[in-house]
């Protein structure tokens, strides 16, 4: 399929950031899919990052690793969450990396005897950058989620990028504009001025909105529609309600109500093909409003503030929950403050515990007394990346004797490194983009837990460390009960660890959390729920930590 074929939708934000963007793209592109078209998301970020890799959770929420080994927004989890198929680095693109691109160019001489500006070099590559994912010829239509606001001075290029795609005879393009319609208690109104406000910015930019999607926490009277649409340069069709949801994933549910696919389809020219079929998503929803029961995991870690810090865990937990008919509860509970003369009372509700991902030395005895009390009160547990080593260095230190064990990440010098610095990385000095990153295969070993969850022999998992399990160490562990169930066929890298005698104790040097989709939740994810649920037949407290 030529790139002229393939047709782009441009969603941005105005108002307020935090209004979902992300979530109403992907519901989109799952009404869209769901008709017949083959669609894929990008995200395109307005920071100087090169990709948020070398970001702090706190500042801008998890890190998300696609199968080439790319760092990107978390905004991907949900492309990824929605449509069930894998996206790429070209799905996410940064300020960083458009710049970095286009000032190698400069040094190579690409633009000898010229400035290089932010019009038209900047916006070329920007350009660029959206059209390459329609060129692969493999999507019909091409969603580009704008990051940011707009107003914001780092987003002007972007919308400059977007003015020209509008203009280019090549390019079949709309706008979906997404703002807030705020309700005002002590009049009883809802206001549309700021979203008239926040078109007009648009407009001053020389782009008008083709849709505009309304977050609302109150029902938007028509009058008030047509109202927008008189304002604001738009067909009333084509002013969309979003209400507040129960949960992210009734959202497309919404917009299939609210007609949001005809209305783009429409604008972009295009037939409807066939009602969405969204039955599968709808027997998810299903199930998750209506489960059987409830149990209560805790996700230990040391970015809990922000809790999109571990939103792919959070989310794979729901699927995982959903598919076992179960209302999963998740206490965020902080590793900091963890230690054995308060474990007891602070995961003494729990009927599960999920020790998360991390780096660095704050909180990490926390979640080494968070491991212990799982494994001695037989809790079900699943330790990811840093929690699975943490459950490595916990039982080196009270199974094997081993009191000096730890990670060199932490001390550099300690008398039994169980866990140390990965051969390749050796050498590495940088910081960006130079972890062991992406997707890589493990073989598991029969008659484990991890060969019950997975059902077959060679795995593929997104990785995303720099150090990993001391195979000096592997017998010494067997001998006492911890397996290696998981092995990395090429360089014999340990992936998953086990305890036989436990009801399910399993912790994996990989991220599975960032594979669970709706339509296809994560196994590991499934068991350790399965594994909590034949472990409490009582109906526990839900205790707030
Ligand atoms: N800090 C650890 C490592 O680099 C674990 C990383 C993680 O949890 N993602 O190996």
């Amino acid at each position: 399929m030529p790139d002229n074929k393939t047709k782009y939708i441009f969603v941005t934000g105005g108002v307020t950031s935090s209004l979902g963007k992300g979530i109403i793209s992907a519901s989109l592109a799952k009404l869209l899919q769901a008709r017949g078209y083959s669609v894929t998301i990008q995200k395109l970020d307005p920071y100087i990052n090169v990709d948020p890799g070398t970001l702090n959770p706190y500042e801008h929420g998890e890190c998300y690793v696609t199968e080439d080994g790319a760092e990107t927004d978390l905004d991907l989890g949900h492309y990824e969450r929605y449509l069930d198929s894998p996206t790429s680095q070209a799905n996410n693109v940064t300020t960083g990396r458009i710049y970095q691109h286009v000032i190698n160019k400069e040094r190579e001489g690409a633009f000898l005897g010229k400035t290089v500006q932010v019009i038209p070099h900047i916006t070329d590559e920007i350009k660029r950058r959206v059209r390459l994912l329609g060129r692969t010829g493999k999507y019909d239509i091409v969603i580009t989620e704008i990051g940011g606001t707009v107003g914001d001075i780092e987003s002007l290029p972007y919308i400059e990028a977007v003015r020209q795609l509008k203009w280019d005879p090549e390019v079949d393009c709309i706008v979906i504009h997404l703002t807030l319609v705020p309700y005002l208690s002590t009049s009883g109104e809802l206001k549309t001025k700021p979203t008239q406000h926040s078109v007009k910015m648009l407009q001053e930019s020389g782009v008008q909105a083709d849709v505009l999607v309304l977050r609302t926490e109150q029902p938007i009277p028509e009058d008030v529609k047509k109202k927008v649409a008189l304002f604001c340069n738009i067909s009333q069709d084509a002013v969309i309600e979003s209400a507040n949801a129960e949960t992210i994933y009734e959202v497309p549910i919404f917009m299939q109500e609210e007609k949001l696919d005809q209305v783009v389809l429409k604008k972009l020219d295009l037939p409807g093909k066939q009602e969405p079929d969204i039955e599968e998503w709808k027997a998810f929803l299903a199930k998750l409003k209506n489960p059987k029961r409830s149990i209560n995991i805790g996700l230990i870690g040391k970015y809990i503030e922000l809790k999109d810090s571990y939103i792919s865990i959070h989310e794979a937990l729901i699927h995982a929950g959903a598919k076992n008919d179960t209302a999963v509860k998740v206490h965020w509970i902080h590793s900091e403050g963890l230690e054995k003369e308060n474990i007891a009372d602070k995961l003494g509700g729990l009927d599960g515990i999920l020790v998360a991902p991390g780096f660095g030395e704050r909180g990490i005895e926390g979640k080494i007394a968070a491991v212990e009390y799982a494994r001695k009160q037989k809790v079900p547990f699943l330790g990811i990346c840093l929690g699975m080593q943490c459950a490595v260095i916990e039982f080196a230190r009270h199974e094997l004797g081993l009191m000096g064990a730890h990670t060199t990440e932490i001390d550099k010098n300690c008398p039994d490194p169980v866990i140390f610095l990965m051969e390749e990385q050796k050498t590495v000095t940088d910081k960006g983009g130079t972890m062991r990153l992406g997707a890589y295969e493990c073989k598991i070993n029969p008659n484990t837990k991890a060969a019950k969850a997975y059902g077959k022999e060679l795995i593929k998992e997104r990785h995303r460390h720099r150090f990993e399990f001391n195979n000096k160490y592997l017998d010494q562990f067997k001998e006492k009960g911890m397996i290696a169930s998981g092995i990395n066929p090429g360089g014999g890298m340990v992936e998953i660890v086990e305890i036989e005698d436990h009801p399910w104790f399993v912790g994996v040097q990989f991220h599975p959390e960032y594979s669970s989709t709706v339509l296809n939740p994560h196994p590991l994810f499934v068991e350790f729920i399965s594994a909590v649920i034949k472990e409490n037949h009582r109906e526990l407290a839900v205790k707030e930590n």
